[in-house]
C-alpha cells in the first residue's frame, strides 16, 4: 500500500477482513448486493501514520443519508459549549474573529459561535444533516472542505482567524489538499485546530473499532507535527480530551510560531510508548487477536447459558465489532438505536435488526452490548431500569 501523504510504499501489518460500509445500515431486500471492501491497516514511517488501505470514496459516506447527529449526544454537546468557551480563554477567537468549521454537522459547535455573535462558516457536505433543523439560521456551505470549493470563495482568502474541527480530519483521504485549503484560508496570525481520537488511546484500550471506512487516519502528535511540518505549519500544542474513548486536540498555526511545553512533554511519552514505531502497531495488532478471541468466547458462554443478547447503539464503530469477531443475528436479538435512519434496518454485513430504544426497554435483554462504549457514562444514566432489572453491560473493550 502507500502513504496518502507521501506516496511511501509499504506492506499493510494487519488486516481486519472483509467488511461493509460502517453506516450502510439496510433494507432485507439489500443483502444480496451489499457492497464490501478489504479493510487492511499500514503504518507509514515517513509520516508516523497509521492508516487504512482500500476505503470507500467520501462522497458514497457522507451523502443525503448520513445517520450520525452530533446533537443527540447531550454529553458532546456540553464538550463543544466547553470547547468554545476554551477557544475564547485562550484567545483562539474574540468577537472580531472570522472562523470555519470543518464538518460541522448539525450545528452544535457553531451554535455557540453564532450565540457570541462570531462569524463562522460551516462546511458540512451531508445534505441531509446539513438540511436539519438544528442548521436554521447558521452559515453552513453544504460541501466538502476542499482546495477546490474554499478556493471559490475569494472573500476568505487569508481572511480566516481560525479554523476548528472535531472527528473530522480523520475522514478527509487527501491530507495535501486538506492543507492547501488551510493555507488558502488561514490569515497570518491564524490556527487550525482539531481534535481526532488518539492513536495512543485505541491502542491502550484495544478499541479496534475506531477502524473503519470514515477512519481513514489514527492521528499521534508526532504524526499531524510531520505531515504539517512539511507544509510549513507547526504544530505548537496538544490537549488531551476524554471525548470518543480519548482523543487529542491539535493547535497549528503558521511556522514561525513557537511550540508549548506540553507538547514537548507528550511527544516524549509518545516516543517512550513507541507511537511512531511500527513495533507499536505489532503489538496492538497482537492485542486485537487476542482481545477478538476473548468476546467471541464470551458471546458463546453467554448464548449456551440461554441468556438474551442485544446490542445498544448501532454505531459505525460496531460494524468493525461484530464484522471482526463475525457475530451476527445468530448471537444477537437486535440492536437499539435512536437515529431514525438505522431504526427498521438491518446492521452491516451482520444483518442483526437495528429498533428503536423504547422496543429495547418493553423487550429487555439479559445482556447489552455497549455499541457505543465511548458514551457509557451518558448510555448507562439513561437505562438505569435495565441494570435495575438484573440486565448486565458487557464491551470487548478494556478500560472503559
Ligand atoms: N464535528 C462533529 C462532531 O464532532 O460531532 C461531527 C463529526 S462527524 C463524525 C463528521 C462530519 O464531517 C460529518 O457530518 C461529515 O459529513 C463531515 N465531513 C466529512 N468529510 C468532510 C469534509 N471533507 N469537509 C467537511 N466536512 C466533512
Amino acid at each position: 500500500m502507500k502513504c496518502k501523504v507521501s506516496n511511501t510504499k509499504f506492506k499493510p501489518f494487519m488486516s481486519l477482513g472483509k467488511m461493509p460500509m460502517a453506516n450502510g445500515f439496510l433494507r432485507k431486500k439489500d443483502f444480496k448486493k451489499e457492497f464490501f471492501y478489504k479493510l487492511e491497516v499500514g503504518f507509514c514511517k515517513t509520516n508516523y501514520l497509521f492508516q487504512i488501505n482500500d476505503h470507500p470514496k467520501s462522497p458514497k459516506i457522507f451523502n443525503n443519508t448520513y445517520p450520525f447527529f452530533t446533537s443527540q449526544s447531550k454529553y458532546m454537546t456540553r464538550h463543544f459549549e466547553e470547547y468554545f468557551y476554551w477557544l475564547k480563554k485562550n484567545k483562539y477567537v474574540n468577537k472580531n474573529s472570522n472562523c470555519i468549521e470543518i464538518g460541522s454537522n448539525d450545528g452544535t459547535f457553531l451554535r455557540n459561535f453564532k450565540k457570541n455573535k462570531i462569524n463562522c462558516i460551516g462546511f458540512e457536505p451531508a445534505k441531509n444533516v446539513a438540511k436539519h433543523k438544528n442548521n436554521n439560521g447558521l452559515n453552513v456551505v453544504s460541501d466538502f472542505f476542499s482546495y477546490r470549493n474554499v478556493s471559490k470563495i475569494k472573500k476568505i482568502k487569508s481572511k480566516v482567524d481560525l479554523i476548528c474541527a472535531a472527528n473530522v480530519i480523520c475522514h478527509i483521504p487527501d491530507l495535501n489538499d486538506l492543507i492547501k485549503a488551510i493555507d488558502f484560508s488561514l490569515s497570518d496570525n491564524g490556527h487550525f485546530i482539531f481534535e481526532e481520537p488518539y492513536l495512543g488511546s485505541m491502542f491502550e484500550k484495544v478499541s479496534y473499532d475506531q477502524i473503519y471506512d470514515a477512519h481513514i487516519y489514527m492521528f499521534s502528535a508526532h504524526s499531524v507535527q510531520k505531515i504539517f511540518r512539511d507544509k510549513g505549519f507547526i504544530l505548537i500544542d496538544a490537549i488531551p480530551q476524554v471525548t470518543h474513548g480519548g482523543s487529542m486536540r491539535y493547535v497549528l498555526a503558521r511556522a514561525k510560531n513557537k511550540i508549548k511545553k506540553n507538547l514537548t512533554k507528550i511527544i516524549k511519552l509518545e516516543k517512550k510508548r513507541k507511537l511512531h514505531k511500527l513495533e507499536s502497531c505489532l503489538r496492538f495488532k497482537k492485542d486485537c487477536i487476542k482481545s477478538k478471541n476473548k468476546f467471541i468466547k464470551k458471546i458463546i458462554y453467554l448464548k449456551k447459558k440461554g441468556l438474551k443478547i442485544c446490542g445498544y447503539a448501532a454505531s459505525a464503530k460496531s460494524t468493525t465489532v461484530l464484522n471482526y469477531c463475525n457475530i451476527d443475528n445468530n448471537y444477537i436479538d437486535y440492536i437499539a438505536d435512536s437515529t431514525n435512519e438505522k431504526i427498521g434496518r438491518y446492521t452491516p454485513g451482520t444483518h442483526i435488526p437495528v429498533v428503536s430504544i423504547s422496543y429495547f426497554r418493553k423487550n429487555l435483554p439479559d445482556v447489552a452490548i455497549l455499541c457505543s462504549w465511548n458514551h457509557k457514562k451518558e448510555i448507562i444514566s439513561k437505562e438505569v431500569n435495565f441494570k435495575k432489572k438484573g440486565g448486565v453491560w458487557i464491551s470487548h473493550v478494556k478500560k472503559i
